[in-house]
């Protein structure tokens, strides 16, 4: 079992074991929302992801991407995208342990930070 939530502990959520694809995001959305130079995801079926704790309040941030984060303490813990709805990102930071996901691919590269690079990971 997999497991994490937000630095609060209000939102927690479980992932059942396998082995998930984890994308780093250069999107411009996902840095001005996460406050970060870029975002990892973990790409999880949503039959394979539940919430056991708390309810995340959603942020429609396009006409196609809801954002799902944690009220009280403002942790982004997930994405979800009507192009692909048996799909949601989970923030790979939110996860219990992150390191047992290494990325595998960097997405958005054309909006990448030159100033703020990461593994040479290109689709
Ligand atoms: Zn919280
Ligand atoms: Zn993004």
């Amino acid at each position: 079992m997999v497991e994490g939530g937000c630095f609060c502990k209000r939102i927690r959520y479980i992932i059942a074991d396998g082995v998930y694809p984890s994308v780093i995001c250069h999107c411009t959305m996902c840095r001005h929302i996460h406050a970060a130079p870029h975002v990892t995801w973990l790409v999880v079926p949503v039959a394979q992801f539940e919430y056991v704790a708390g309810t995340p309040t959603a942020l429609a941030s396009s006409t196609d991407g809801t954002r799902y984060f944690c009220s009280s303490c403002g942790t982004h813990v997930a994405c979800c995208n009507t192009g692909h709805t048996d799909i949601i990102d989970v923030a790979i930071g939110s996860l219990d342990k992150p390191e047992a996901f290494p990325p595998t691919l960097s997405i958005y590269v054309d909006t990448q930070l030159p100033t703020h690079p990461t593994l040479e990971i290109k689709p």
